[in-house]
């Protein structure tokens, strides 16, 4: 069972003050730009020591437990706007845990303790235009040229990509069929041939950039290879538990500001000579969705415990995030409707989370990639 301490509730006030001081305000402005200014804010996050939590010490890491994960990122994604949450999980959660895991010493302290300083921005490059649920249809692909690799190739939908000083590239580094033709390669953006293509323009998580990155004869040393050569399918899956969960204890936290902001709407809005509250359509729906909502994030602290005791996380990983995805859109979907009209205004909280909410049931796997490792690991095919 996950119990939360003191010092996990100083924690959680620290991440609650600083998002609400140092992102809510800037929510319509990064939201307009279509960018949050990365460089800036993981650099007064680093100064928090936010940006390494679970990290070993030796790198610049806290060494905390996985609760303090947890913490971050309901926290980020209560107060919002969404896709700052999901370029600073990007940071912590999704690019990084492969090369704290598998990477060699004078990988971790050329490119993970920049990281946590807040110093370089990271992305994980794995999406390809022809290559998204089936990772292994990927086919940018490293050549081996003497002590470095030749890299070509297209990524796509990569968050952080304009910003990235580096990104933890999945690539083919021989023709080896099945998983173990790919490795995981560090690609500082820098490097000649490295380019990003444009910046993609999206349906919602607006304040969060998403790049299309491409890859023309761009040399790195064979040393950047993250952990074992052909081991990357592997590794990359793992990493996808941390952005899995990652993704849903943010969700959780969105959806619980949706609620409370929507029962406050109706608490103030008189329709019929009665608050809106008072219609017991509406506070049971909104009652309904909190308890499902208690369902989830008591499912993730069971998840993170998991975690923490270091057993398998991919059936919770798996669960967490098919469910984060569809209680999301539900969620959301509910809120803006009892607003009404006002509800469906770009000036509104409730517009621009409906518009986010679906990224949780395409990022980091599709709904139905989640449905089909469910399915496999409950032995319902074969
Ligand atoms: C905002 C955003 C940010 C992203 N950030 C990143 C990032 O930082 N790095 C990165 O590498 N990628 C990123 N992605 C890409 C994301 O991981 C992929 O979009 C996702 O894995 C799905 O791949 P796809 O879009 O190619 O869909 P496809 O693989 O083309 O699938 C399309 C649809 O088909 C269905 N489907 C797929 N497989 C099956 C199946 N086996 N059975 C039944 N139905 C199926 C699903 O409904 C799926 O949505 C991001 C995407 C978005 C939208």
């Amino acid at each position: 069972m996950a119990v939360f301490t003191a010092e996990h509730n100083a924690l959680r006030k620290l991440v609650r003050d600083f998002a609400e001081t140092e992102i809510g305000p800037y929510t319509e402005e990064w939201e307009a730009k279509g960018i949050f200014p990365a460089h800036e804010l993981f650099s007064k996050m680093a100064k928090l020591d936010l940006l390494g939590l679970e990290y070993d010490t030796a790198y610049g890491g806290q060494g905390a437990d996985h609760l303090c994960t947890v913490i971050l990122h309901e926290e980020l994604g209560r107060v919002g706007p969404a896709g700052v949450a999901l370029g600073i999980g990007v940071q912590t959660d999704m690019a990084t845990p492969s090369l704290h895991h598998f990477g060699t010493e004078e990988l971790k302290q050329r490119y993970l303790v920049p990281a946590i300083k807040g110093d370089a921005v990271c992305s994980v490059a794995v999406t390809e235009p022809d290559a998204g649920s089936d990772v292994t249809a990927l086919r940018t692909r490293a050549v081996r040229d003497g002590d470095d690799w030749v890299i070509n190739g297209a990524k796509a939908y990569i968050t952080n990509g304009t910003q990235a000083d580096w990104v933890c590239l999945l690539a083919r580094t021989s023709d080896r069929p099945g998983y173990g033709g790919l490795s995981q390669i560090i690609v500082p953006t820098g490097t000649p041939g490295c380019q990003v293509q444009r910046k993609l323009d999206k349906l919602g998580m607006r304040s969060s950039d998403t790049a299309e990155l491409t890859f023309t004869d761009v040399r790195v040393p064979v040393s950047n290879t993250i952990g074992e050569l052909g081991q990357g399918f592997y590794q990359q899956m793992s990493q996808f538990q941390n952005e899995r969960l990652a993704l849903s204890y943010a969700a959780v936290g969105g959806m619980e500001t949706a609620l409370t902001r929507t029962a406050n709407y109706l608490k103030t809005r008189d329709v019929f000579g009665k608050p809106l509250i008072e219609n017991q359509h509406l506070n049971f729906t909104l009652a309904e969705l909190s308890a499902r909502l208690d369902l989830l994030r008591h499912y993730n602290y069971t998840a993170a415990a998991a975690y923490i005791r270091g057993e398998d996380v991919n059936r919770f990983a798996t669960v967490a995030k098919l469910e984060a995805g569809r209680l999301a859109r539900e969620i959301s979907a509910t809120c803006l409707q009892f607003h009404g009209a006002v509800g469906y205004m770009e000036e509104m909280w409730t517009a621009r989370f409906f518009r986010d909410s679906p990224v949780w049931s395409i990022g980091g796997g599709a709904d139905e990639v989640m449905l089909y490792v469910l399915s496999r690991l409950d032995g319902y095919h074969a």
